[in-house]
This record gives structure tokens, sequence and C-alpha cells, in this order.
């Protein structure tokens, strides 16, 4: 197959960058293949919203970008912050133009606050946001005749001189798998943009979707592009305890910013001993708080009080937390609500400039997969659909450009050679595929989640390189799966963490090694 710009992942980075082009050129020819159906992705969870100063009179850019730089201890890029700050809202502007809709208050757009912000200026819809987006892209991307969605099929390797023995430093396109038939296609592509979200599915919690694997990340390190901010994962404080490991659901930040309280397994509150800001610390500080007091209290869980939420509020605002709960019996107004930190939030990932563009000429990566400079050491909340809107539009009109450069020639990308293999898996072999997914998962939050130390990682280290020896066996010997194709980037992502991790001598932002305190 043959297409001008390949896509991969539909969540609110792809959606946008696509529907950018689609607008612009609608003779260019664009594919999107997502890994599931269109709407699973990170994006539909996102409840808190996007954080955007649209309220001139009490708020500012430069209140917004230094409540950022401060989040991200010292390591955001303060060019790409500002410009992410001040483009947001024309971003916001055109969301609404595509028909998404925000609470208001009258002409007002409703603004909560989130942890880290020093103004309300979260514009939202109640606590499903995400979800809000997420549908009304997909309705959007439908009208546009030149682009094709291939749901169910798999990103398994990118396409570079590696492949086509060129030397030109690109990449070509991708080699996907389509999940149901398990047949590898070949995409040859001008342009090639990973939007494939996040990596909590590394953590035995997370608040992630099934699909955040790493797989875009994956595939960048085999294709020898850079990785950036790897060990800064955030970790969201406040995810729904329930006993079983897995996805988490999550308990926006804006609970706590109307008033919502933690207390520790006596009841006590405790955020106020760790931070000036109690409950609306940093994330990162909260989280550890708790993981603190789990770790003296024996509990596996703190707790979330709502009851100093006004109840008005508690029923408009968050109507999809109050049915969660109500799934496990518990309800809000009365009970305290058990609560455990999850893994949430890749800060780093593939390296790109100001454009989204990689260092391999043609590829782009955008939104979370992306390291962008943005985050730093800690992303501050409802920063990340921003980033998100304003690099999804900066890389497609960078690409627009570039695809009228010089580039190989038609006849180069029809003669991409297709991918190799084909052999029988048994299912022993996928049974062993859950087990190491879950060794991984566990050796990931023991060693390398939110508290580490240089022994640790040292095991995690080893502890790998005995799961990458038996993931390479099953990949060499078997027909390529799904399964196979996450647990290959599961591993890469794991290693890259591990070894930046080690690399990391300061504890700043959401990274805590005990042996780096002086
Ligand atoms: C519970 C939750 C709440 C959040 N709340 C907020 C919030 O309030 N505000 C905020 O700013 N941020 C929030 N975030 C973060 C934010 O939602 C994400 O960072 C953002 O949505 C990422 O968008 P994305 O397009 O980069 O990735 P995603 O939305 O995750 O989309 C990734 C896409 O890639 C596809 N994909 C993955 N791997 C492959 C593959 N191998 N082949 C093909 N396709 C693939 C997936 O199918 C999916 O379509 C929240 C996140 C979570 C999990």
């Amino acid at each position: 197959m043959i297409t001008d710009i390949l896509v991969i992942g539909s969540g609110i980075s792809g959606l946008c960058y696509a529907i950018k082009i689609g607008e612009q050129k609608p003779n260019l020819k664009l594919n999107i293949i997502s890994k599931n159906n269109l709407l699973e992705s990170n994006t539909r969870y996102a409840q808190g919203g996007i954080a955007v100063v649209s309220n001139f009179q009490k708020d500012s850019f430069n209140k917004h970008i230094e409540d950022t730089m401060i989040a991200g201890a010292g390591k955001c890029d303060r060019e790409v912050v500002k410009f992410v700050v001040e483009e947001g809202n024309i971003r916001l502007r055109e969301l609404i133009d595509w028909g998404i809709n925000f609470d208001k208050n009258e002409e007002e757009f409703h603004l909560t606050k989130e942890g880290g912000h020093s103004e309300k200026r979260i514009v939202h819809n109640k606590d499903r946001t995400g979800l809000e987006i997420q549908e009304s892209l997909i309705r959007k991307i439908k009208t546009f005749p030149n682009i094709k969605l291939l749901e169910n099929h798999t990103l398994v390797d990118l396409i570079t001189d590696h492949h086509t023995k060129s030397k030109n430093n690109r990449c070509y396109g991708a080699y996907v798998i389509s999940n149901s038939k398990q047949e590898i296609i070949r995409i040859s592509s001008k342009i090639t943009v990973l939007s494939t979200g996040g990596t909590g599915q590394l953590f035995s919690h997370t608040t992630n979707s099934e699909n955040s694997t790493g797989d875009g990340l994956g595939a960048a390190y085999r294709a020898k592009v850079f990785m950036k901010g790897l060990p800064f994962v955030q970790f969201h404080p406040t995810a729904l305890y329930e006993k079983i490991e897995g996805n988490t659901f999550l308990i926006s930040e804006a609970v706590r910013g109307e008033g919502g309280i933690l207390k520790n397994a006596h009841g006590e509150r405790f955020m106020p001993k760790y931070h000036p800001q109690a409950e609306l610390a940093p994330r990162d500080i909260v989280a550890r708080s708790i993981a603190n007091e789990i770790r003296k209290s024996g509990k596996p869980y703190v707790y979330l009080d709502f009851k100093p939420i006004d109840k008005k509020i508690l029923i408009n605002q968050f109507p999809t937390i109050l049915e969660n709960c109500k799934k496990i019996d518990l309800n809000p107004m009365v009970d305290l609500i058990p609560v455990i930190p999850a893994a949430h939030y890749l800060c780093g990932g593939i390296q790109v400039n100001q454009f989204g563009e990689t260092g391999l000429k043609g590829l782009y990566a955008v939104g979370e997969c992306s390291y962008t400079g943005l985050h730093g050491a800690n992303r501050l909340a409802s920063n990340s659909l921003l980033e998100s809107l304003v690099f999804s539009h900066r890389s497609a009109i960078d690409s627009l450009k570039k695809i009228n450069e010089k580039l190989p020639s038609e006849s180069f990308y029809k003669n991409i050679p297709e991918w190799k293999e084909s052999q029988y898996i048994s299912n022993e072999k996928i049974a062993a595929i859950g087990r190491l997914k879950k060794r991984l998962q566990k050796i990931m939050t023991t060693k390398v989640g939110i508290f580490k130390n240089t022994r640790g990682l040292l095991e995690a280290e080893i502890e790998l390189k005995e799961i990458f020896l038996n993931t390479r066996n099953i990949y060499n010997k078997n027909k390529l799966t799904l399964g196979v194709c996450e647990l290959r980037n599961m591993v890469s992502v794991a290693y890259l963490m591990i070894k930046q991790s080690q690399d990391l001598k300061e504890n700043v932002g959401v990274f805590y090694n005990h042996d780096n305190v002086a």
C-alpha cells in the first residue's frame, strides 16, 4: 500500500494532525492506523481538561509559563513552554469550531484549578473532557474523503534505510500487522507520524488505556531515533483503589481542586505536613507523600474525602467519578474513597524539534510519545492535551512544507520490500507472552516506580535481560502477533527507562532515587 502520509495512532494528536492536513490539502492521501478501535486511547479517558489561558483579567501567559516551569523543576525548555502556552488559545478555538463543547458560565468558560496551577484555567466538559474531544474528532475525521481509517492495525516496525538498502536517513512508512488476520502489510509513505501515546502498561497499576505499551517508542528506538526524559514517569496520586492489578480508574485532580482532602489509614489529613499547597501540591509530591503514608501504615491505599465538596458541584462536575465509585459500592457523598498512585503519564519520549520532527527525516512524533521539552521533569496537570493540540498543528504545517522537498522517486516507494516471516505460534508461547508481560510490570513497579534505588535499578536491569532473551526467542521462532509486538516494545522501553534512570544522578521532578540523596 502506498500513501502520502501515514499517521500511527488515533488519539487527539493523530486525529488533530490528520484534520489539519485534510483541511489544507484535500488532494493528499492520508492513512490513519489504530491498534484498536478509533476511540480507544488515553485521550478518551482524560477527565480534568485542557490548561489554556482564557480569562485574561485574572490570568496571564506569564503565570501559566511560570507554573509549567516550576512543575517541570526547571528542566523545561522555556522557549517551547512559551509558544505552547501562547498558541493554546487559538488551538482551543479551533476545537470549538470543530464542534467540541466545553462547559460555560453564560459566555465565559467554566474554569477549574488543578495541582501546580496558580489560577483557575482548565477548560473542561464535566469530568469527561477526553471523551467529548475524542468522539467529536472521530466524527470530524470521517468527513474527509482523502483520509482512510484502518482500525485494529498495529505498527510493527518503521521502514528505514535498513530495509531499503539506501542511505537517506529517512523513514519510508511502516510495516503494520492486521490484528485479526495476523498478516503484515507494508505501508509506504513520504511522511510518517507516530502518535501512539504513552507507556503506562509497563507498570502493574496504570490509568492508561490497554494500548499504552510504548509501541511508538520501541519502533523509533529500533530505527535509531533518540529518546529523552524516560525516567520522568508521572504517577497520578489518586487512582481508585481496587484489589485487582491492571487498569485503574482515575480520580481527577479537579476533585482536590474543589476541596477534596487526602486522609491516611487513621483518617488524618496528611498533605499539609508535606507541602504548603497541601492537596494541590505538584503531582510528584502528592504521589510520593501518599506512597510514604502507604508504607508507614501497611494498608495499600489512602483515602480521598469528597465530603468538603459542595454536593451540587460534585453532581454537576464529576458524574463519571460518582458512577465509577458506585460500581464498587462506594458513595463519595458518605464514604471515604480508597486511592493509590498509578502510572499515568510519560513526560519523556521520542526527541523532536519545535515542529515535531525527529532526527529521522520524514518521521514526526506528536503527543504523549514525544519529548518536546514542554514538561521537563514533571508535567503540569492538563498541559498534555494542550501540547498535543499545539504540536499536531506545528507538525502538520511542517509536513506540508517537507512533502514538497526532494524525496525519493515514486518507484523507490513502490519497490520497498515486503515483510518476511511466517511461522506458527503455539498456545504455549501465547501463555508465555502473558507471563513475561506480568513479570516485566512487576519489576518496573517495584524497582523502577515512584521510589527507586541504585541496587534495585541494577536488579531490574538483570531481570529484564532474561525477559529480553525469552522475548527474542519467541520473536525469532514464531509467527508475529500483536502480543509479541507489544512485549518486544515494552522490553525496549523498560530497558531505556532503566538505563536513563541509572544515569540520572539528581532527584528532580518525578524522579526519585534514594541513593541520590546527598
Ligand atoms: C485517565 C487519564 C486522564 C487524563 N486526564 C488528562 C487531562 O485532564 N488533561 C490532560 O491534558 N491530559 C490528561 N491525560 C493525558 C492525556 O489524555 C494524554 O496524554 C493524551 O490524550 C495523549 O494523546 P495522544 O494522542 O498522544 O495518545 P492517545 O490518546 O493515547 O492515542 C494513542 C493512539 O495510538 C494508537 N496506538 C498505540 N500503539 C499503536 C500501534 N502499535 N499501532 C497502531 N496504533 C497504535 C492507539 O490505538 C491510540 O489510537 C490523561 C490521561 C489519562 C490516562
